[in-house]
């Protein structure tokens, strides 16, 4: 039986295609009861799911994916349960939002010398009023015929070494864990497997983050495979950590994962959501 909760999960506030109310309708049919949407740094798309969630027989979660620099590389720190009106968090996710977009302008002058114009512009229109990100450059860029399609997009363009691609500070680990703490949050590593950290960086990080009162990391997500679920319920086990689960859903055709059809945590796991009301109705 495909697990019941899906904690990780994009709207067309970040880079998802389905509204907030949409995603939540989807998920509801796909058989999700317990669902937190973690749109890319910026919550405002949790009050409107939240309310069609009541329509839904599905429990809503708050969250947020939160970009994060630590040792010259990307991470992200999933926020669960934050408060999306408290002010400190707020305010660090708007000026991560600003980052976004200067960054995304030296994108696209990186893809203007490559000789692809008007990038910056055409992924900004795919965006609307969301935040940009290099999920709406990889749609501008198939869209326009340089790639077939988001996965080939990726390995060409917009990833280290490649045009496209921008060095870019995030905010840091320690404000990261901080800010979520602080505003009532649970925070989690989303999908560890996707670092290219190496062995000692991966078991530093684990520590620094369980220092720092990092409180679980994803075992189940759509880009792990199912040796790297054994393999992240034993770092979980190892670090005193509890273990998340999500789909990583942007939108049907473009995810690692469709939603309502990932695997439960592997036997053993403390799950995030042990002491959570949402959860009763499992006993
Ligand atoms: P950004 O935060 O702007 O760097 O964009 C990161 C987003 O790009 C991720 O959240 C994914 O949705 C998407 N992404 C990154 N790498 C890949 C990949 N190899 N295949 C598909 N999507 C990717
Ligand atoms: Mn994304
Ligand atoms: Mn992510
Ligand atoms: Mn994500």
């Amino acid at each position: 039986m495909p697990a019941q909760f899906d904690l990780h999960c994009h709207s067309t506030i970040s880079d998802g295609l389905l509204s907030p109310p949409e995603l939540v309708a989807y998920a509801a049919n796909r058989g999700v009861k317990v669902l937190a949407l973690t749109d890319h740094d910026d919550m405002s798309g949790l009050q409107a799911a939240r309310k069609a969630a009541l329509k839904h027989d599905i429990k809503f979660i708050n969250g947020v994916e939160i970009s994060v620099t630590w040792k010259r590389r990307t991470l992200h720190i999933v926020g669960l349960k934050v408060d999306e009106n408290n002010l400190a968090l707020k305010t660090a996710l708007n000026a991560v939002r600003t980052g976004r977009d200067e960054r995304a302008q030296e994108m696209g002058l990186d893809l203007a010398k490559a000789g692809i114009h008007g990038a910056y512009e055409g992924a900004k229109a795919l965006a609307q009023e969301s935040i940009i990100t290099r999920t709406h450059f990889a749609r501008f860029l198939v869209e326009n015929g340089h790639a077939k399609d988001t996965k080939s997009v990726f390995k060409k363009y917009l990833v280290k070494g490649k045009p496209g691609f921008k060095e870019h500070e995030w905010m840091n680990l320690e404000t990261a864990v901080g800010l979520i703490k602080a505003s009532g949050g649970i925070p989690v590593i989303a999908h560890p497997g996707r670092y290219d950290l190496g062995t000692i960086n991966m078991l530093l990080l684990m520590h620094e983050f369980r220092s720092l009162g990092g409180a679980a990391i994803e075992v189940v997500t759509g880009s792990h495979t199912p040796p790297q679920y054994q393999q992240f319920a034993k770092m979980a086990h190892r670090f005193s950590l509890k273990s998340s689960l999500g789909s990583d859903y942007h939108g049907s055709g473009i995810s690692y994962m469709e939603m309502g059809c990932i695997p439960d945590l592997p036997v053993g796991c403390v799950p995030v959501w042990d002491d959570w009301p949402e959860a009763n109705f499992l006993i």
